[in-house]
């Protein structure tokens, strides 16, 4: 029998048990699982980083803590937790994002703006250029932004993509390192930010790296809040340095009532929804790496507590 303790938010156990238990059976799985255990009991943690859990020390018997979002950046300097940690990869986050990022690029370059919001009923026809004329640029070459930039490409977009290591893909011109920075995005006229949130990519968006872009350029966020140094994007939206911000993830969230990004003419919220994890998904994904551990193979998509992500 192996011991799977569940630490997430209640609400997340309705959602997650049937299908986890369903992933189990299909894969074979002997599997007890629960809400709570005797910690030294506990062969595996599915975990939500804002879970009551904080403390690993008393799981003593465990082999992997298995998270169930793609992000780990409260979790990964938790100073208890000495397990291998795995994040989300696929559960459905992939084809989320792809449909996501998507929408919001077209809606930037295709300007629909102006006429779904057209009060005046002005005939002013406006044709954008092709998606082959548009440099967009993704920051993150990872598991998220590598599809994207393939959706991207496949629409006809001239695609760049930056990563820390060097990475080569069809179509997509890719840069890597502190060098690459610039060149990915010099003269972008739409950004995606894929980027995890580590102390190597906080404030990546400043002052600096906004004047490189294409005057009027589109940022899109939905990697993490602090990719983005605030006050600078703010003006940068005032100067018409960037043209519009779509901006997913935030510093503080809920965005609060108060902040500026809510009431600005060129900005677009949208409330931690570019991708979720599903379910059904996810608990495959979870029960493929619980056969892993159990047949003594290496775990999928571990964490690199080095480079915090
Ligand atoms: P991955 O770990 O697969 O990819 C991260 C990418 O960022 C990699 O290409 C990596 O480079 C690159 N990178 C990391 N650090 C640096 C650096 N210092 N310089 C240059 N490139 C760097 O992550 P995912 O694609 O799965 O997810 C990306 C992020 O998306 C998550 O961390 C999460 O914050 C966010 N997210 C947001 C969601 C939402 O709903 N808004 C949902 C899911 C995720 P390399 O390839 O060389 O390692």
């Amino acid at each position: 029998m192996i011991n799977v303790l569940f630490a997430a938010r209640s609400e997340r156990w309705d959602q997650y048990e049937t299908p986890l238990r369903a992933a189990f059976t299909e894969d074979g799985l002997d599997v007890d699982l629960r809400l709570d255990f005797p910690p030294h009991e506990v062969d595996y943690i599915v975990y939500a980083p804002n879970s009551l859990l904080q403390d690993f020390t008393p799981y003593t018997r465990a082999k992997a803590v298995l998270n169930l979002w793609a992000g780990v950046e409260a979790v990964v300097d938790n100073p208890t937790l000495t397990l291998p940690l795995a994040r989300m990869v696929g559960g459905g986050l992939t084809e989320g994002m792809v449909e996501w990022v998507t929408g919001h690029t077209l809606r930037h370059h295709l300007g629909m703006d102006a006429h779904i919001i057209n009060p005046s009923h002005a005939w002013r026809p406006r044709v954008p250029p092709l998606a082959s004329e548009r440099k967009v640029t993704i920051l993150g070459l990872g598991a998220l932004g590598l599809a994207c930039a393939n959706a991207l490409t496949s629409v006809g977009f001239e695609t760049h993509g930056w990563s820390r290591s060097p990475k080569a893909a069809p179509d997509i011109i890719c840069h890597h390192g502190a060098e690459g920075l610039r060149p990915s995005l010099d003269q972008a006229q739409i950004v995606i930010l894929l980027l995890p949130d580590t102390p190597a990519t906080q404030d990546i968006m400043n002052a600096e790296t906004l004047s490189w872009l294409a005057p009027g350029a589109a940022l899109i966020n939905p990697g993490r809040g602090p990719l983005i140094d605030d006050t600078s994007l703010i003006a940068a939206l005032d100067s018409g340095q960037i043209g519009h911000a779509t901006l997913d993830v935030f510093r503080t969230e809920p965005l609060p009532k108060d902040h500026p990004y809510w009431a600005h003419p060129k900005v677009t919220v949208t409330p931690h929804v570019a991708s979720e994890t599903r379910p059904v998904l996810a608990a495959q994904v979870i029960a493929r790496n619980i056969s892993n551990g159990e047949k003594g193979a290496p775990f999928e998509h571990l964490v690199d507590r080095r480079l915090g992500y």
